[in-house]
C-alpha cells in the first residue's frame, strides 16, 4: 500500500527541506548562490514597478534590497523559529550581515526614540551597543535581571516609554534562562515589544515566538552556520510588525543585509542543525557533570544540572535538551582558568561558540570586556568564569583534555 505522503514534517526533515521553492531553470539539486549585485529589468516599465513596489515589477532590483540566496535563508530560518505554529504564513525571517546587524538594526528600528529594558548579562556588543551607541539614536535602557518579573514590572512602572524588552532565551555567558512566555503576557499587557536572541538555544530547544516573543533575532555565525565558515545574523517576526515599524527600510539604509555567499553557506549549516545541536548536547551534558564533579570546579552553570538556579524552567521551556554552552569558574580563581586554557590540547582557545569544534574563552578578559563593569557585577560576570562551547568530537575525548590540563 501506499503511504499518504506526511504534511506535517518533523523538525529534522523541516531543517534539511527548510526554504525550498521550486528548482531553478536547470534543475539544480542544491540552490545556486544568485553572487550578483543588480538584477537585470526587460524594460523601463518592469524596473519602474519593481521600484514602487507594484504588480509586474520585477522580483529583484538589487541585492542590498533583496536577493533570491538570501531570501532561501530567510525562510528556512522562518519555517525553523515557526515550527508548530498554526499562523506561520503571517511571518517573515530577514538576514543580516551579522548577529549584531540583525540586532542594532532591529532595536533601532522597534525603539525608536524610547526605551529598552534588557537583560543584565547579554553578549558584550549587544550590552556596550545598549549602553553608548542606542542613547546617541534616542534609545534609553535599563538593565535587570530578567530572571526575576519583579525587577521587569519595576522597571516598565518607571519607564512608560518602554517600546521593547530585550533577552537572551540562554544568556551569554552565565546560562541564565528567563521565562520567556511569562514576561511575554506581561509585555502585551504594557504594549510593549519582546525581542529574543534565540543564538545560544537555537529553535531546536526554545523557540521564543511559540513562548509569545515578538522577534527572533539570530547570530547564525554560530549554531545556524554551524561550522565557523562565516559571520550572519536574522531575524524573524510577523509581517505586521516589520512593515509597521519599517524594519526593511531601516536594513536597506543602513545596509546590513547577508551576502548570498554566506546566505548559502549558512543554508547548509541550517540542514544539519538538529543534529549537530542532539550532540552538542549530550556532550555537554556529559561534559557538565564531569565538571562538577572535578575538586577543581568551584561552580558551574549548565541548564540541564539540578544546580542550576533555573532548572525547572528550562525543563519547562526547552526540548531536546540544554544546548552546548557551559560556564564554569574554578576553585584557583582566573589564574586557574588561564591554566586551563592555555593548556587544553583538543579544545580551541578562540572566541564564537556553535562550530563543530570545542572553543574555551575567558569572557571578562574577551567577549564580555566592553561589558560595563557594574553590569558584569549583576550579571556574575566574574573573572574566574569560563566558557566552553562544546563541540561535536567524541565526549570522551572534550573530557580526557579537560582532565589533562586540569591536572597541570
Ligand atoms: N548574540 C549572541 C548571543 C552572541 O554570542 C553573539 C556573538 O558572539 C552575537 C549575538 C553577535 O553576533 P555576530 O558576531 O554574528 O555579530
Amino acid at each position: 500500500m501506499i503511504k499518504q505522503k506526511r504534511i506535517n514534517l518533523s523538525f529534522e526533515s523541516k531543517a534539511v527541506h527548510a526554504g525550498e521553492l521550486n528548482r531553478d531553470q536547470y534543475g539544480s539539486h542544491i540552490p545556486p548562490i544568485y553572487q550578483t549585485s543588480t538584477f537585470v529589468f526587460k524594460n523601463v516599465d518592469e524596473g519602474a514597478k519593481a521600484f514602487a513596489h507594484e504588480e509586474g515589477g520585477a522580483s529583484h532590483i538589487y541585492s542590498r534590497l533583496g536577493n533570491p540566496t538570501v531570501e532561501h535563508l530567510e525562510r528556512a530560518i522562518c519555517e525553523l523559529e515557526t515550527f508548530g505554529m498554526e499562523n506561520t504564513t503571517s511571518y517573515t525571517g530577514m538576514a543580516f550581515g551579522s548577529g549584531m546587524a540583525a540586532i542594532s538594526t532591529g532595536i533601532i528600528s522597534f525603539a525608536k526614540g524610547k526605551h529598552v529594558i534588557a537583560q543584565d548579562a547579554l553578549y558584550g556588543c549587544t550590552s556596550q551597543f545598549l549602553k553608548e551607541e542606542a542613547p546617541v539614536l534616542g534609545i534609553s535602557t535599563s538593565f535587570v535581571d530578567t530572571s526575576d518579573i519583579k525587577q521587569i514590572e519595576s522597571e516598565l512602572k518607571k519607564h512608560p516609554n518602554t517600546a521593547v524588552i530585550y533577552l537572551e532565551s540562554i544568556a551569554n555567558p552565565t546560562m541564565m534562562i528567563s521565562d520567556i512566555e511569562a514576561i511575554s503576557m506581561l509585555a502585551k499587557e504594557h504594549g510593549v515589544l519582546v525581542m529574543v536572541d534565540n543564538t545560544f538555544a537555537t529553535p531546536y530547544h526554545i523557540q521564543p515566538l511559540m513562548l509569545g516573543a515578538d522577534a527572533v533575532v539570530h547570530s547564525t555565525t554560530k549554531y545556524m552556520g554551524g561550522h565557523g565558515t562565516v559571520i550572519g545574523g536574522a531575524l524573524v517576526a510577523k509581517k505586521e510588525l516589520l512593515a509597521e515599524t519599517e524594519l526593511f527600510l531601516y536594513r536597506k539604509n543602513l545596509g546590513g543585509i547577508a551576502g548570498p555567499m554566506d546566505a548559502w553557506l549558512t543554508l547548509n549549516g541550517v540542514k544539519t542543525l538538529p543534529l549537530r545541536m542532539e550532540k552538542h548536547a549530550t556532550n555537554a551534558m556529559k561534559i557538565a557533570q564531569f565538571l562538577e564533579a572535578h575538586p577543581n570546579v568551584e561552580k558551574i552553570w549548565y541548564p540541564g544540572l539540578e544546580s542550576h538556579p533555573q532548572y525547572s524552567l528550562a525543563q519547562r521551556i526547552m526540548r531536546n535538551g540544554y544546548g552546548g554552552i557551559i560556564a564554569f569558574e574554578l576553585k584557583g580563581g582566573f589564574e586557574a582558568g588561564k591554566s586551563l586554557m592555555n593548556n587544553v590540547k583538543l579544545c580551541t582557545l578562540a572566541v564564537s561558540l556553535g562550530t563543530v569544534d570545542t572553543l574555551i574563552q575567558h569572557p571578562a578578559s574577551m567577549t564580555h570586556s566592553i561589558v560595563d563593569e557594574e553590569i558584569k557585577k549583576l550579571a556574575h560576570i566574574t573573572d574566574g568564569l569560563v566558557r566552553l562551547a562544546v563541540g561535536i568530537e567524541s565526549a570522551e575525548d572534550i573530557i580526557y583534555d579537560l582532565e589533562q590540563a586540569l591536572e597541570v
